[in-house]
Formats: C-alpha cells, structure tokens, sequence
C-alpha cells in the first residue's frame, strides 16, 4: 500500500509539472528526450585492431577514442553498435546509427550511398603471406597465369580490389570471411594463399601469429574517415568536431597512443 502512495504521488508530481509546462505557453515539445536527439550511436566492426576491438567487454581503439571525444565534444552521450563490416553503411542510411567509423576508406562507390567526414587516418593495403610463399611481392599476384586464393573482408576495400583486379581478371578467387582475423587464421591453415587488409591489423595479425609476413609492396593507399547517411543534420556538428580534435592535436595523440612510430 505504502509503496503504491509512493508510485501514485510521483506519478501525480510529473503530471503536474507536465501540466505546468504546457500551462507555460509551450516549449516543452521542442526539448526531445535526451536519449533519442543527444546520443550518438557509433556503428562498427570491433575485430579491427587497432581501430576498434575489445578488451575484455569493452570496445576500444583509435575510433572508439576518437568518436567518444567527437561526443564528449558535442556534450552528446555515446554508444558503440558492433556489427559486421557490411552492416554498417546500411544501419546508418537507415537511421539505427549516427554515423559510422571503422577504418572505412572512402570510395566512389561507398560516396553514393553515404556522405563522408574530412579524412582522420590513412590506411594502406598491404597482402599478408606466409614465410617462404610464392608470392613475393604485389606484382606477383597480377602475374599471367596466376591462379592465387585471396582471403579478405567481406565488404572492405580489400575485397573490392581484390574482387575487381584479380578475380574478375581470372588470377584469383577470392574467399571472403566476416573478420579479417578468420581470414588470418585460414591463412596460417593454408586454405587461402594471401590476405589483403588494411597494414594496421596485419601488423597485429601479424605479431600475433608465427610464420607470416607483409609484403613490402602496398597494394592502395587509402583515406579513413567516418561515414553519415545522405544530408544527415549530424555531418556539420560530427564534422566540426572532429576537425577541431585534429586541429589540436587529439587525433594525433590517439593513434600515436596505439600506433607506436617505427
Ligand atoms: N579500410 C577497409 C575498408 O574500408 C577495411 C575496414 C575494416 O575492415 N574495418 O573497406
């Protein structure tokens, strides 16, 4: 009974403020819930270290960091939405997400769907083989007659290149895998000849696993920067953001935090 009171009087208390706001000649529609106009939902892949992955529960990175000060930034509240890489672009021009950011190279093809921020980070592309393989350099995998597996990303440039260049041109078939870390691992298991990624996570994959090497040739050099859907209201204010974190310096200071210079 007590507790019922307790429901019924703060029931009756938002009422009445309710009522006195509306009494106060209206403004009280245009504030929205804080939760719906003042969160930004960052859309990624988090298995693409160092730019976002976990530890532990958490997702961290270079993006992640980034993204929280864009918010941190705006005075807006933050969250993370782990998805496939291919998912991304399609939950932020449906309006589930805010934007998205997660290494994503900006392309002509990604450019018709999407709207993109001023450029963050450079990617490169570079094939990971194993010690010894065959294929000792780029060119080799242009070669004539060459009839190469390729492990990718779904989705991700290297799956495009890799797709457009040498499988379209008869030198290779491409396995495509939802993490580049599994296209690693069938790799180190000899189903796949190569992989084509992004040089930061090839570097972790790397280290991480014994008997594999980058190939000094880079495949592309890319631009990173974060995605939004077509003429969304968030680009200028996200943008903005951004810039000025550039300008001072905390992007730098990020990646430097997770990419130590060689
Ligand atoms: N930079 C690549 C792309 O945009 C890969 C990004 C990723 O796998 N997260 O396609």
């Amino acid at each position: 009974m007590k507790k019922f009171m307790k429901g019924l009087m703060a029931t009756t208390m938002v009422f009445a403020m309710m009522t006195s706001l509306v009494g106060c000649g209206g403004g009280s529609e245009a504030e929205a819930p804080a939760d719906t106009t003042d969160k930004l939902v960052m859309a990624t892949n988090a298995a693409f270290p160092p730019y976002e992955y976990y530890e532990g529960e958490e997702i961290v990175g270079i993006d992640a960091e980034i993204a929280a000060a864009i918010a941190e930034k705006l005075g807006m509240e933050f969250e993370i939405e782990d998805m496939e890489f291919d998912a991304i672009i399609p939950a932020v021009t449906s309006g589930k997400a805010s934007f998205g950011m997660a290494g994503m190279t900006v392309t002509e093809e990604r450019m018709q769907s999407v709207d993109f921020s001023t450029s963050y980070a450079k990617g490169v592309q570079v094939v990971i083989v194993k010690e010894g393989s065959d294929i000792t350099s780029v060119d080799d995998l242009f070669a004539e007659g060459a009839s190469n597996i390729v492990g990718v990303q779904t989705g991700t440039t290297g799956d495009l290149y890799s797709t457009w260049d040498l499988e379209d041109a008869g030198l290779a078939t491409v396995e495509r895998f939802n993490k580049g870390g599994d296209a690693v691992l069938a790799l180190t298991q000899d189903k796949v000849d190569c992989v084509v990624i992004d040089n930061e996570p090839a570097k972790e994959f790397v280290a991480a696993n014994e008997g594999l090497v980058i190939l000094d040739t880079e495949y592309a050099i890319e631009d990173y920067a974060i995605c939004f859907a077509k003429d969304s209201e968030l680009t200028a204010q996200v943008n903005g953001a951004l810039e000025e974190l550039i300008a001072d310096g905390t992007v730098q200071a990020i990646i430097d935090k997770y990419i130590s210079a060689e």
